[in-house]
């Protein structure tokens, strides 16, 4: 923990020495070490190539020391960093990339380090009349952060960090706390009336999910999987997750009712360890929850009012938790397939999000065999498949202790 505390320093006064380097150009002393550790020069074209350390958060905008006018910038990893016309770089994902400014003069390679800390949007997309609640990770606690949004008609942000978008387009929510400036690019896409939110809790695990990866990729559908902590074999399913688009979500680091609910300092670590080990393995930041047995449970009654409590306080804690209002009863009360199909697609319901509870746990046939159908079902039907986000409007259910 010191250790960490340290490099984090450390990384602020590189950032204020650089901030030297760059306001003062008479200043030669940081340029001449550079050009010793880094450059090569190419005598036949002119052409200096150096090598420059350039260090950013998650959202972070900076712009590049010792850029010229009329230069090129470009990218080698556009997941990773990008930059503008004008030579200002954003911090999009972690990770190390290359950003080249190409000028009549010289050359520049800049090597981009992007931590795995910052503001956790550097890019989302919202859909009209949805809004988002700012979030750093834990490294960061930015505070006095003023925000603002380069248009008000797509979306604004109020004081606390808390976006809504208004209208279609791409917007950018940039937020400056005195040492930094944190950049957002929001795209606002206009929302169906008929949404269907497919959500699988439990998993993973290399029977079930694989299958229903396979369905959701076949019929080009994003889902949720609200997950426990997978057995380190799993982790690759937890990644397949990610990378076909689906949005991983929390179930908690253990699902066992008797030790969870206990208390709120137990719930909240349950749920930390397991958002803190995605975000360590992934770079995914998750806020998605779902309470094990849902937030209208009764099993947690051998604690009174924890329910009361918990779902006052969660959001608080950075986490958005989602119930469910079609259940397929794939733990319970469905016996085969036909089952399942019918007690999915009798409940949809035309103009609200239909947020459908499924289980990915091992074997659950009852569901594997149900979703093509299911999905095909739906799309015949009007309505739009999307994964939960950060964004969505919550589905709660009433609380029962
Ligand atoms: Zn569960």
């Amino acid at each position: 923990m010191r250790l960490m505390k340290r490099k984090y320093v450390q990384g602020i006064l590189f950032g204020v020495l650089f901030a030297t380097a760059v306001s003062c150009s008479a200043c030669g002393g940081k340029r001449d070490e550079a050009k010793k550790s880094g450059e090569t020069v190419n005598a036949k074209e002119n052409v200096v190539k150096k090598k420059e350390a350039v260090k950013l958060v998650l959202s972070e905008a900076k712009s590049l020391p010792d850029k010229v006018k009329d230069a090129e910038f470009s990218s080698a990893d556009k997941k990773i960093a990008t930059v503008t016309k004008n030579g200002v770089v954003h911090g999009v994902k972690r990770g190390k990339t290359t950003i080249t400014m190409k000028s009549d003069k010289e050359v520049i390679h800049y090597q981009i380090k992007v931590a795995k800390h910052g503001m956790v949007y550097p890019k989302f997309t919202m859909l009209t009349g949805e809004h988002l609640d700012i979030q750093f990770s834990t490294k960061v606690k930015a505070k006095n952060v003023k925000w603002s949004s380069t248009n008000k008609k797509i979306a604004t942000i109020n004081k606390k960090g808390k976006i809504v978008a208004k209208k279609r387009g791409n917007v950018i929510i940039k937020g400056n706390d005195g040492k930094r400036t944190y950049v957002s690019k929001i795209t606002v896409k206009k929302r169906p009336k008929n949404i269907v939110y497919l959500t699988f809790d439990d998993g993973p695990n290399s029977y079930t999910t694989p299958k229903v990866l396979n369905i959701l990729k076949k019929n080009h559908v994003k889902a949720t999987f609200f997950e426990l902590r997978p057995a380190s074999y799993d982790f690759k399913l937890t990644k397949r997750v990610i990378d076909e688009g689906h949005t991983l979500a929390l179930h908690g680091y253990k699902h066992k009712y008797y030790e969870i609910y206990k208390s709120e300092k137990v719930y909240k670590g349950n749920l930390d360890k397991l958002r803190n080990l995605f975000f360590k393995k992934f770079g995914v930041w998750c806020t998605v929850s779902r309470f094990p047995g849902g937030s209208s449970n009764t099993v947690s009654r051998y604690n009174k009012g924890i329910m009361t409590r918990l779902t006052k306080k969660l959001d608080g804690w950075g986490y958005h938790y989602f119930d469910w209002n079609v259940d397929s009863e794939d733990a319970g009360g469905a016996r085969n397939p036909q089952q399942t199909f019918h007690n999915v697609t009798s409940e949809l319901c035309k103009g609200r999000g239909n947020v459908v509870l499924m289980h990915d746990f091992y074997g659950n046939d009852k569901t594997i065999n149900a979703l093509d159908k299911m999905i095909k079902y739906g799309k015949k039907h009007g309505y739009v498949f999307l994964p939960i986000t950060a964004s969505t409007d919550a589905v709660h259910h009433g609380v029962n202790n």
